[in-house]
């Protein structure tokens, strides 16, 4: 009877991009590695790469992302609950992700050489497979120097925050064999300038973890409610502090942490964003009174530093299943990927992937070295940059990939709409943990100090006299620096630092294929508007030879 329904045969539809190593298939990233951690052992992210891949995974990745977080304030018979529900394929993937240590291997590891590095391999490849359940992961990880302000809390749950045992149930921390951290700053009136913030907290004696406090008010953004604590901002008598807000107490009960709703977000549907109130909350002072926003920032620069590796990832993504799909789908009487417009397309996405996949990598490293002055103020500076720019290209991005696959791109449906889901992701990166205006500013704060400039400048010299348009460059840098006083031209000044510093990276890391027609295109002008848009006589070749995923 089916046959009565088939009026044709299926042809030229490419088949699915599963069962393949995400990490050996990468050649940019194993560049990179290279590069920043020379002896790192990569057994583990070859491990994790096959992993990551298979089509179990991607099937955990889908459902968690279709079977989206449900909010159950109350139970059955009317008490508050303020629970979230999430798919097991959630908790599949959270699993996993902790069971790499990407929520903190790097505080783990007692000699901790290029764990940061090895780290952020890592989070970008887990990124490959599903971005939104990477949130607690990343907060988790990122909330370390800064809860170290409080060494009574931080000794009782460092080791649950770097176990590689997942523990989603909500219970006291010493009963867990894995803990989970989120942060609240964003409050209705105000995200970016967190000064705003009208939660406060009043003085509520001493115990085991100092000085303890209760808190009222709201957080308009808190991802991840059902993480065991949070790194919260409130007004104190001294002004905004940061404090450590654990959802159970140490007496066992629950804290008073009321979810209000969940966000209906455009993306990022894996993961829970909540409202929150404090209904007289217990929190611990972490760092000092009034020094709040300094102290929560320290974990707010790492979250930064996975945005953009997490759009690295996600460009790395896009990119794979657009070369994959192109390279078996024919029109014209060849493969897409065949077509000389098609391969300008291609090419200069590659370029693109592979420059943020530098500059995040190099960023990385600058943690992993943070004992050396420079590399502390490399990181200072490279923060906004990398966060700023490749954020920003996200989306761009993510829209051209998807029009690489036509129709298919456009569809929720199996593996091809996994390009919708990339493309709903990609803003957010840009947004959250400060959004691009502010990473420009905060850029030009950093750039204040001269030590920065001289850092920043030496580590650029390293590229110097490869490329014509890189000199030009390079020699204007030094005054546009010191000169820039005013807001208005922040922006441009962090764009033209970050192809700086990705062109200096590719010089020491990729083919000359790839370093010549990144300078071309996005320091010598010969360019356009959109991707696809390279000058003629570049060799395109050696640009998509090393980009393809299998
Ligand atoms: C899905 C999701 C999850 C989130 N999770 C969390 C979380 O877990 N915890 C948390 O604390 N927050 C969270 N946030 C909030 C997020 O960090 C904020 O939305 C962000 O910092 C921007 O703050 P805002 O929304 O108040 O926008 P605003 O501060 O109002 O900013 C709006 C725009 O104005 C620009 N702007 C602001 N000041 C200036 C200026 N001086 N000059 C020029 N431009 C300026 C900004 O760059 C931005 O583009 C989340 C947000 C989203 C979307």
């Amino acid at each position: 009877m089916d046959t009565d329904f088939s009026t044709h045969e299926v042809t030229n539809q490419p088949s699915p991009l599963v069962d393949y190593n995400l990490f050996t298939s990468n050649q940019a990233l194993r560049a990179a590695l290279a590069f920043n951690a020379p002896r790192l052992d990569t057994a583990g992210l070859d491990t994790l790469g096959q992993l990551l891949g298979t089509s179990r995974m991607q099937a955990h990745a889908r459902m968690a992302n279709v079977a989206t977080p449900q909010l159950h304030s109350h139970d059955r018979f009317g008490r508050r609950i303020d629970e979230v529900e999430f798919h097991p394929a959630y908790h599949a993937l959270m699993a996993e992700a902790v069971a790499a240590g990407l929520h903190g291997s790097p505080w783990a590891s007692a000699h901790g050489d290029a764990q940061h590095v090895a780290r952020a391999a890592g989070f970008m490849l887990f990124t490959e497979l599903e971005p939104s359940i990477l949130c607690p992961i990343s907060m988790t990880y990122a909330v370390t120097p800064a809860l170290r302000g409080n060494p009574r809390v931080y000794a009782d749950w460092s080791a649950g925050l770097t176990s590689r045992s997942y523990d989603p149930r909500l219970a006291v921390w010493r009963d867990k064999p894995g803990l989970t951290m989120g942060m609240g700053m964003t409050e209705k009136q105000g995200g970016s300038d967190v000064r705003s913030n009208t939660t406060r907290a009043v003085a509520d004696g001493q115990d085991d973890w100092g000085a303890r406090y209760r808190v009222t008010g709201h957080k308009w953004f808190m991802s991840a409610p059902m993480c065991d604590a949070f790194l919260i901002l409130a007004q104190t008598g001294s002004g905004l502090s940061c404090l450590f807000l654990p959802r159970v107490l140490p007496d066992g009960s629950r804290n008073a942490i009321r979810i209000q709703r969940l966000k209906d977000k455009l993306g990022n549907k894996a993961n829970a964003s909540s409202e929150v109130e404090f209904h007289g909350a217990s929190a611990w002072l972490v760092g000092e009174e009034g020094r709040g926003v300094a102290q929560i920032l320290e974990m707010g620069t790492l979250t930064r530093l996975d945005c953009a590796l997490g759009t690295s990832g996600l460009m790395r993504q896009a990119l794979g299943i657009a070369l994959h799909h192109t390279s078996q789908r024919q029109a014209f009487g060849k493969p897409l990927d065949a077509q000389p417009l098609m391969r300008n397309v291609l090419a200069d996405l590659a370029l693109e992937s592979e420059a943020a996949c530098a500059l995040s990598m190099r960023l990385a490293r600058a943690f992993d070295r943070s004992d050396l002055p420079q590399e502390r103020l490399l990181a200072r500076v490279l923060t906004p940059i990398s966060k700023f720019w490749i954020c920003k290209r996200g989306s761009h991005f993510a829209q051209e990939a998807m029009e690489c696959l036509g129709g298919n791109g456009y569809v929720e449906e199996g593996g091809e709409g996994v390009m919708a889901r990339i493309y709903r992701e990609m803003p957010l990166n840009s947004i959250w943990e400060g959004a691009g205006n502010i990473m420009a500013i905060d850029l030009l704060r950093a750039l204040r100090k001269g030590d920065t400039r001289d850092v920043l400048l030496a580590e650029l010299s390293a590229a110097r006299g490869a490329h014509a348009a890189l000199d030009h460059l390079l020699d204007a840098l030094p005054h546009r620096m010191e000169a820039m006083s005013s807001e208005i031209e922040a922006r441009r000044l962090s764009q033209d630092i970050a192809l700086a510093m990705q062109a200096c990276l590719l010089c020491q890391t990729a083919p000359t294929a790839v370093f010549d027609a990144f300078c071309d295109s996005r320091l010598a002008g010969n360019w356009g508007q959109v991707f696809g848009t390279l000058g003629s006589g570049l060799n395109l070749d050696g640009i998509l030879a090393r980009a393809r995923p299998i």
